[in-house]
């Protein structure tokens, strides 16, 4: 086909469909991007591993739930290669088999699942909180989730968005690892989803080598992945070294890399390039409706009493309960929330939680 009319997708019916819009292609896979109603006793914006959990319990305690998610059920855990340390999977699992259980179990459950739709808007008007969909709809809910994790930070290198997907990939990589096989794959990051990385990549890849800017990765990453790193030879970690080229035309090349204390440059061959390094919340569309902090991430309980005053949005006489942020009835999970510890199953304990508090606000306020 002519590269103007690629992505094109076809279909088992036999069905092609040359580039098109998401929803057309949720549509066209049976996914649901329209509510079915205008009001639920719980919303939950964003389907990671935080609002899956919310939304199994909220909807088995008996709460009609609907949960928006932008891209796909799952969220970065989606992602992740493998996750080893979620309890009860002593060899691990991917990210991609824990979202299908996670989205079997909640529809199983009667949750409703609006993906992919992203929420741009939220008002409150008394009880009643109001979502504003991408596509201009709006629903309605007695409780709001935020659960909208965190999105990857894009690295700062002249041309490199142009190689976004084709070389240069953000926080991910599951499939194109096994593409790789017979490569040198660069990572970029000292961090553990870094490590993760390299170490995954280095069962396909004929090298793997870790860009870091600092010294070490001991400040940066948990040491039972530093050991495992130490212990695969076909991974090379280059410390107080940072991309600062990216080359070639239409894909990815080459890259140029700077080493820090001689202040050399290094162009090297390279058609493979993973970027770990940070993510931010994406809480813009908030406004001044919830509270956050300097960096976008949403404070909820004790974080929002200030010398022993409630913040200026806060309605009752009660203080906000743990998870619940500086409007009453809105609460916050996962990723997002400021001060989480950012792993899978501290999301999901405080999806699990959240639902008791949720609980005991509904009991005051209908
Ligand atoms: C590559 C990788 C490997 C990892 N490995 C591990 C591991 O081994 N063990 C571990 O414990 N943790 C791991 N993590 C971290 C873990 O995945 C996260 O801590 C966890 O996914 C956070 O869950 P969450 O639900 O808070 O947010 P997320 O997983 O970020 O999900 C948030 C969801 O909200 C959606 N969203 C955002 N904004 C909107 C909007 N406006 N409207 C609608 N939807 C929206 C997003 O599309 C996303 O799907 C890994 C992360 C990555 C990226």
């Amino acid at each position: 086909p002519e590269a103007q009319t690629l992505p094109l997708i076809l279909f088992p019916d036999g069905a092609r469909l040359a580039e098109p819009p998401l929803p057309t292609v949720a549509d066209k896979i049976g996914l649901r991007t329209h509510a079915q109603t205008n009001f639920y006793d719980l919303a939950i914006v964003g389907g990671g591993p935080a609002g899956l959990a919310a939304a199994v319990y909220g909807a088995s305690e008996g709460l009609h739930t609907v949960i928006i998610e932008r891209e796909a059920p799952g969220g970065q855990a989606g992602l992740s290669s493998r996750i080893e340390n979620y309890l009860g999977f002593p060899s691990g699992l991917t990210g991609g088999d824990l979202a299908r259980r996670a989205v079997a179990q909640a529809k199983r459950f009667g949750v409703e699942i609006l993906s992919p739709q992203a929420v741009v808007g939220l008002r409150t008007e008394g009880p009643y909180r109001y979502l504003k969909l991408a596509d201009a709809s709006e629903i309605s809910c007695h409780v709001l989730l935020l659960a909208m994790g965190v999105q990857w930070r894009t690295l700062d290198v002249p041309g490199i968005d142009r190689f976004q997907g084709a070389g240069v990939y953000y926080g991910g990589g599951t499939s194109e690892a096994i593409a790789c096989k017979g490569e040198t794959v660069y990572v970029i990051g000292g961090a553990n989803s870094a490590g993760q990385a390299a170490m995954h990549f280095s069962k396909f890849a004929e090298k793997v080598v870790m860009l870091v800017r600092g010294n070490s990765l001991a400040a940066t990453m948990s040491h039972y992945l530093i050991e495992q790193i130490e212990k695969t030879p076909k991974i090379e970690v280059w410390t107080q070294t940072s991309l600062v080229g990216v080359h070639g035309e239409g894909r990815l090349t080459g890259i140029t890399v700077l080493c820090s204390p001689s202040g050399d440059t290094k162009e090297l061959p390279a058609s493979s390039l993973f970027i770990f390094i940070g993510a931010l919340p994406r809480t813009e569309w908030l406004g001044d409706v919830v509270e956050r902090d300097a960096r976008g991430f949403i404070l909820s309980g004790p974080d929002l009493i200030r010398a022993g005053k409630k913040p200026a949005s806060w309605t009752l006489s009660r203080d906000p309960s743990l998870l619940e942020t500086s409007v009453p009835g809105i609460f916050v999970v996962g990723d997002v929330r400021h001060g989480s510890v950012k792993r899978v199953a501290s999301g999901v304990g405080e999806g699990a939680v959240v639902v008791q508090f949720m609980h005991q606000y509904l009991a005051k306020v209908q």
